[in-house]
């Protein structure tokens, strides 16, 4: 990251003191900003024209309360958001996290990155996120149900396919998406497809939506490594997470080649020299909503480890593919003493500031999260094109328009940190490109 250009300072100032105590906005903003500062010595007049302060602001936050009754019969209580952050380039567009840590904060934070994301895919679509504090772990199917059907009985009046059009996030998933567009459909007697995505594959859901993100973080980091004339086939890797970004991450990175070693979960992590089993960890974490715990039981020579971190594990290719800061200046110092050679992110900011600043002294290559996790938010809007054209892609196609979108995606950051004076870097290239591509959008 470089340091803050003079002329930015005042507009990150104004945007602590209007947004207190939300570290993570706070952080996601001063990234962007942070790249910005050969784009404010070229086009001074963007800062006249108040582009800043358009782009850090909302255009329209939404906090509601969700009741809903547990399978004993007692009422829970919990706070849900929509934060419709910027509609420039299309109907707002971004997940929904169910998940204790979620807040106003953490939910802007994800909606300014979705802003940049979603223009870096080239497609048509602005910027939001939601989600609540709501549990889901150890709740019944029913339990998830009645808390969805209550949670969309507010949120339905926001969206629309050509308002604001939210997907899945952490503890959002296929089931979820089912009973959120159930109670929509049933609330506004109105079959349309396109008010949501991540949809079951019978139902106006798209092939490849649940493989989008992982894939298109391999495919980045393919088309990262072939610039610096590397290749993935036969490089270790280690994934963190095991939910959908980190399970398909994992399987595009061993069907080219790679050989992927562990991943991790809340209860620690593991390691199985002989390769990730994929359909064991399908069948663990999809089917059965277990832990990983479960892995090692069943797979004679995995190991679990319940303390520590992933990132001890060496590898070459680092794919972190579970939460925002989980990977710090310590954990990125561990991987370039063990001898990583690329970074690349499939969750939302999962490398603290001090990560990226080792990887970059160090220099490798680094694909932040709003480039190299693009690929689902992509999908996302394949879905929404076959919506509105009651259409429906094959398996083959949808993946091979993903993955241009990743190629030409990379193109785009790659090429713009060369214009802007930072060859090779992908932070500065993911943030000038789409800041530029959304500011000219917002002063047109
Ligand atoms: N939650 C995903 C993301 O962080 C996907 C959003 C979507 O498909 O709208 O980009």
């Amino acid at each position: 990251m470089h340091e803050l250009h003079p002329a930015l300072q005042p507009h990150f100032e104004t945007v602590l003191s209007r947004n207190p105590a939300e570290a993570e906005f706070h952080q996601a903003v001063l990234e962007v900003l942070g790249s910005l500062g050969p784009v404010v010595s070229k086009h001074p007049e963007l800062l006249d024209m108040a582009v800043i302060e358009r782009l850090c602001e909302p255009e329209r936050q939404l906090i509601f309360r969700v009741p809903w009754t547990d399978d004993q019969g007692r009422v829970h209580i919990n706070r849900a958001f929509r934060v419709e952050f910027n509609s420039a380039l299309g109907p707002y567009k971004g997940g929904l996290r169910f998940h204790p840590s979620v807040n106003l904060g953490i939910v802007k934070f994800l909606g300014f990155e979705q802003i940049f994301k979603n223009a870096l895919t080239g497609l048509p679509i602005g910027g939001g996120k939601g989600g609540s504090d709501f549990d889901p772990k150890g709740r019944s199917d029913r339990e998830v149900m009645a808390f969805c059907q209550s949670f969309m009985t507010e949120l339905y009046r926001h969206i629309g396919e050509y308002t604001d059009v939210p997907a899945g996030d952490i503890g959002v998933g296929g089931r979820e998406i089912g009973y959120l567009f159930g109670q929509y459909k049933r609330i506004t007697n109105r079959y349309e497809s396109g008010v949501l995505t991540g949809k079951g594959i019978g139902w106006g859901g798209s092939l490849v939506r649940t493989e989008a993100t992982g894939y298109g973080t391999v495919f980045f980091t393919q088309e990262m490594l072939a610039a610096a004339g590397q290749t993935l086939s036969g490089r270790r890797v280690v994934v963190s997470g095991s939910g959908n970004v980190a399970i398909y991450a994992a399987q595009k990175a061993a069907d080219l080649g790679a050989h992927v070693v562990a991943c991790s979960d809340s209860g620690g992590y593991i390691v199985d020299e002989a390769g990730l089993d994929l359909e064991l960890l399908k069948q663990i974490k999809e089917v059965e909503r277990g832990r990983l715990t479960d892995y090692a039981a069943r797979r004679p020579g995995a190991k679990h480890v319940a303390d520590g971190s992933v990132w001890d594990v060496p590898c070459e290719v680092a794919l972190p593919c579970a939460t925002q800061n989980e990977l710090d200046g310590n954990h990125a110092k561990t991987l370039v003493a063990n001898g990583v050679i690329a970074v690349a992110e499939g969750a939302n900011m999962p490398s603290t500031p001090d990560a990226v600043r080792v990887f970059q002294e160090n220099n490798i290559l680094f694909a932040p999260g709003k480039a190299a996790n693009a690929g689902g938010v992509a999908t996302s809007a394949l879905e929404m094109q076959q919506n509105a054209s009651r259409d429906r892609w094959t398996a083959d196609y949808t993946e091979e328009r993903l993955r241009q979108i990743m190629v030409n995606l990379h193109n785009r950051c790659a090429s713009a940190a060369d214009e802007y004076g930072s060859p090779g870097n992908y932070v500065v290239g993911a943030n000038i490109s789409s800041f530029l591509q959304v500011s000219e959008a917002v002063v047109a």
